[in-house]
């Protein structure tokens, strides 16, 4: 089967190495924007695998860049794990040319200043009741052109959106009724020893920590300012860590494919040191996605930022600790109340010795490659656009286990308040 990865990053290395050590993909080309990156890592995994590697450059922002490549290697699916900007070119470029297509994030837009796009975000904004620069309006208004073109799109199946979208739909076959809330926990404990630093692409990350919180309630969204909600949990594999309730993308997924959901809610936890940094630098003007002109030069101060930041690809042999993702669930089974906690530790370091990356770009290749392989393998099939909890969770579940994401079901948790 022939796969195009598309971005040669963090999360794109780890599901490289992951679709390596899967046979069902027997051609694999690595496109990127810096062709340089992708021709070392397929150096380094050549002798580690029976796929076909071969490597592109490619503009990910162009349609016609695009088809070029696909039209070439006529791939069966595309793995999109470039960045949230690039997901309608990916699909566009996917229906042109008969391939499924699978990603990790949601569309965002990269230029939130655009006139049209800004009319359509903020009636969206009025209508919806949440501010984020990402939604999945986009995305889901391909469904129709994928029904008809027969293939498959899969949105979203990195850890978070995507493991915790498949834990719920786990939890929902085989421990309840109905679930009422859901608590979505994404702890860090890893220590990279940098004043500050991001563990995924910083630009994605601070826009998305920066904004506005919100969660899931009664049938429509409440907004929080940025950072409001905080409560401590003792996370297993962790310790004590304090935790903040920030808008996330599977909300909005599972809002509308749980039937009787009360309440979702995301909580990350962050350390004192990381919000004071970003505080910082959102006070003087560093994360704004406005150009300025400096010198004679235009810039953008959160991609000027970006350039001076650690490459979150380089933080795997300084980073140790452990993270812990999971969602806390609480609904109904034959009538009694219940709640269950499904989650997964992974250490940074195991991760790093593996594929020479953290454990956050792990926790995210890993699930990229099983959504690939299952829609690639056709376990996973249906023609228009899906998230992942819309699919049979078991196989996905068993395939975490095998690929070093083993998950835990504790059936007496501690709830969040
Ligand atoms: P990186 O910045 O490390 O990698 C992005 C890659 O995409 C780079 O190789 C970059 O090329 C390439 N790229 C960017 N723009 C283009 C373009 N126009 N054309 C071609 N290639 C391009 O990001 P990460 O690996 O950290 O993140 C990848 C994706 O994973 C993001 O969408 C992120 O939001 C998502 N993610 C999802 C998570 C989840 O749990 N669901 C968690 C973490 C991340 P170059 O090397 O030249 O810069």
């Amino acid at each position: 089967m022939k796969l195009l990865v598309i971005g040669c990053g963090g999360v794109a290395t780890v599901a490289i190495h992951k679709c390596c050590q899967n046979p069902l993909f027997t051609e694999i080309c690595i496109a990127s924007r810096t062709v340089s990156k992708c021709e070392a890592l397929a150096e380094k995994l050549a002798p580690t695998t029976n796929a076909k590697l071969t490597t592109a450059t490619v503009n990910a922002d162009s349609v016609e860049s695009l088809v070029a490549l696909m039209k070439e290697f006529q791939p069966h699916t595309v793995l999109n794990v470039a960045l949230p900007y690039q997901d309608l070119t990916i699909m566009d470029a996917c229906l042109e040319c008969g391939a499924n297509y699978v990603d990790t994030a949601n569309y965002e837009a990269e230029d939130t200043d655009d006139p049209e796009w800004r009319a359509i975000y903020e009636k969206r904004c009025q209508e919806k009741g949440f501010t984020a620069y990402f939604d999945y309006s986009w995305q889901w208004a391909y469904q129709e052109k994928f029904k008809k073109a027969g293939l498959t799109a899969l949105l979203g199946t990195g850890f978070d959106p995507g493991v915790t979208s498949v834990f719920t739909a786990y939890a929902l076959k085989h421990y309840f009724d109905e679930i009422h809330y859901i608590d979505i926990l994404d702890c860090n404990g890893g220590d990279h020893g940098y004043p500050f630093a991001t563990n995924f692409n910083p630009e994605i990350n601070l826009r998305e920590v920066s904004a506005n919180g919100s969660y899931w309630e009664d049938g429509h969204w409440v907004e929080t300012k940025p950072m409001e909600i905080k409560r401590e949990y003792h996370f297993a594999g962790v310790g004590q860590k304090d935790m903040y309730l920030l808008h996330h993308e599977e909300i909005e997924s599972l809002a509308k494919n749980i039937p009787n959901v009360k309440r979702i809610r995301f909580f990350m936890t962050f350390g004192q040191s990381y919000l004071t940094h970003m505080n910082c630098l959102q006070n003087v003007g560093m994360l704004g996605t406005t150009p300025i002109e400096f010198e004679g030069h235009e810039i953008v101060p959160i991609k000027f930022l970006r350039a001076l930041l650690p490459d979150p690809a380089s933080l795997g042999p300084r980073t140790v600790g452990k993270t812990n993702i999971g969602c806390i669930f609480t609904g109904i089974k034959d009538g009694k109340k219940k709640s269950i906690y499904i989650y997964n530790i992974c250490d940074h370091q195991e991760a790093y010795k593996e594929t020479g990356l953290q454990a956050i770009s792990y926790t995210t290749g890993v699930p990229a490659m099983i959504g690939t392989a299952l829609v690639a393998s056709g376990t996973w099939s249906g023609a228009g656009v899906f998230n992942v909890e819309e699919f049979d969770p078991d196989p996905y579940m068993d395939m975490l286990n095998q690929y070093g994401l083993p998950w835990v079901v504790d059936e007496n948790p501690v709830l969040v308040d």
